[in-house]
Parts: C-alpha cells; sequence; structure tokens
C-alpha cells in the first residue's frame, strides 16, 4: 500500500537504524494495528517481545496489555524504551541476545506469547532457538522476510519445501497471515515481508521419538535433496527402515509428508 495513506507508527522516540542488527523499524500505523489485531493480546496472557526498536509494536501493545516483556540486543534503544514506556504500563526490559535467552526460563511454568517483528539476519536461528523451547510457548507471531514466511509454510512438491518447512510444521500449525511490503519500514528493506503464526503442537500428538535425531535426519535428507533418499540417508536409514515405514527409498526429501519424517525417523531412533 502506499505508505502515504497511512500515518506513521507512533513510536517514542526515533534512533539510527543499525543494519548489523537487522534494524528497519516499522513505521506505518495500519500494519502495526493488522500486528495487535493479530496478537489479540487477552487478560493473563504473558507477552514476549523480541527486538523492540523504537517501541512500533511495543507501545500499542502496552497500551491494550498492561504488562510486556521486551528482549533488546541494542544498548541504545534500552534508555529510551523504559522512558517512552514509563506512562503506559510495566515494561520489563531483558538486554540480551535472544539467542541466548532461555525461554523456558523466562517462562518460568506459564506459557508465553512471543511477538516479533525478527531481526532478519537471524531470522531462522531465532526460529530454531524457539522450537527448543516449544513447550514453553503458547504461540508466536512473528514478521520476517516473506521469503521466509514462504519456505516456513510451503508443502511438499513446492520449490520451497524444506529443512524449515519440516521443522517448524512437525513441531508447529503454521499460518501464513499477511504480507508487509517494504515501503511500510524506515528504512525499507529490499524484501517483501509477512506475519506468520507459530503454535506449537502438544509434543505428546507429535509422537517424534527422538527430537534430536529427527533433526539431524531432517538436516540429511535436505541437505542433498537432488539425491534419492537411499542416498541422503545413507547411514541412517537402512532398506529395513525404508520399508517398515512404506516410505519409497528412491524418493527425494522434497515429495515426502511431515509424517513420512516423523515415522523414517521413528523407525530409526536407537531410543524409540
Ligand atoms: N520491533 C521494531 C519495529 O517493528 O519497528 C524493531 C524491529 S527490527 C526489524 C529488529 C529489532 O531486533 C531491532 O530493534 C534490533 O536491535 C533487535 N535485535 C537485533 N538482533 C537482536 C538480538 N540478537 N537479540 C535481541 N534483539 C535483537
Amino acid at each position: 500500500m502506499n505508505p502515504s495513506h497511512s500515518p506513521r507508527a507512533g513510536a517514542g522516540f526515533t534512533a539510527p537504524a543499525k543494519k548489523q542488527l537487522g534494524q528497519h523499524f516499522l513505521a506505518d500505523a495500519h500494519y502495526v494495528e493488522k500486528i495487535v489485531l493479530a496478537v489479540n493480546p487477552r487478560p493473563g496472557d504473558r507477552l514476549v517481545e523480541i527486538g523492540p526498536g523504537q517501541g512500533a509494536i511495543t507501545f500499542p501493545l502496552l497500551r491494550r496489555h498492561p504488562q510486556l516483556t521486551v528482549i533488546e540486543f541494542d544498548r541504545d534503544l534500552i534508555a529510551p524504551l523504559t522512558a517512552a514506556a514509563a506512562p503506559l504500563g510495566e515494561l520489563t526490559i531483558v538486554h540480551r541476545d535472544v539467542l541466548q535467552v532461555d525461554f523456558t526460563e523466562l517462562a518460568g511454568g506459564s506459557p508465553i506469547r512471543l511477538v516479533g517483528n525478527l531481526p532478519y539476519n537471524i531470522s531462522s536461528p531465532i526460529l530454531f532457538h524457539a522450537l527448543e523451547h516449544a513447550a514453553a510457548i503458547s504461540d508466536m507471531t512473528f514478521m520476517l522476510q516473506k521469503e521466509v514466511v514462504d519456505r516456513m509454510a510451503a508443502g511438499p512438491g513446492s520449490k520451497v519445501y524444506g529443512r524449515l518447512s519440516v521443522m517448524l510444521q512437525a513441531w508447529c500449525q503454521v499460518t501464513s497471515l499477511f504480507v508487509v511490503p517494504p515501503g511500510a519500514f524506515r528504512p525499507p528493506p529490499k524484501v517483501d515481508s509477512a506475519v506468520v503464526r507459530l503454535v506449537p503442537r502438544d509434543p505428546a500428538t507429535v509422537g517424534i521419538a527422538d527430537p534430536q535425531h529427527f533433526a539431524h535426519l531432517v538436516k540429511a535428507a535436505f541437505g542433498q535433496r537432488r539425491k534419492t533418499l537411499r542416498n541422503a540417508l545413507n547411514g541412517i536409514v537402512d532398506e529395513a527402515g525404508f520399508a517398515a515405514t512404506g516410505v519409497r527409498s528412491d524418493a527425494r526429501a522434497e515429495q515426502l509428508e511431515v509424517a513420512d519424517f516423523i515415522a523414517l525417523a521413528n523407525a530409526t531412533a536407537t531410543t524409540a
């Protein structure tokens, strides 16, 4: 949409953007509102925002929900965030690299809802980090590059179906919500962005016997995606493993359903 039709997002302050921290600040109130509506904070929710930046999403959330925890790595943003949040509600700032934050410890037994316009340079590591703590997270509403969201939500047969699709869809329900154009940010990124919702599944219903083995198998299968599974999974799945699951050893990874990967992993897990 033409940004001139939308008011600027109500950031409480401005700061120069740091490229190395993936800083593209959301500056279009229309999309801020869409994100806040998608999050739809409810009383009692424990909201945690990754990368609040200048507060484009933080302050509108805090107006609707009086308590919020944010995780921000840029020390220059801590004092202005604290000052701008003071009249609005209770903002707890965790000044750390999000990849070092133990979400399970942060949740402390009461699941958290994650929100964030993620730093795009580390969006996949953040997703894998969150997966490790999925039991402590009730849902995630994230903005990332649209290309990454497409990969997250892709199914078998799609050119962009891969390791990220299988790992996320095995552990979470993945729903792509809407696209956000570059003009909605200052400075604008080079690519379209999209907002996605992830809802972790109950691990008991996922039925993966050994999560590490599953992750290893999926990585190997897509590491050589042009090879047949017989070759790509050499040393991990033997002919008996293929026979036990009914998965064809001459198929390629991109043809398999998520359930096929789970079956192959469970048939070959030593802890199964
Ligand atoms: N939420 C703001 C918005 O929508 O305008 C800022 C989003 S900006 C794309 C990403 C934010 O993540 C920045 O504030 C950046 O400083 C922060 N960030 C970058 N790397 C980080 C890390 N490793 N841990 C925590 N925050 C990080």
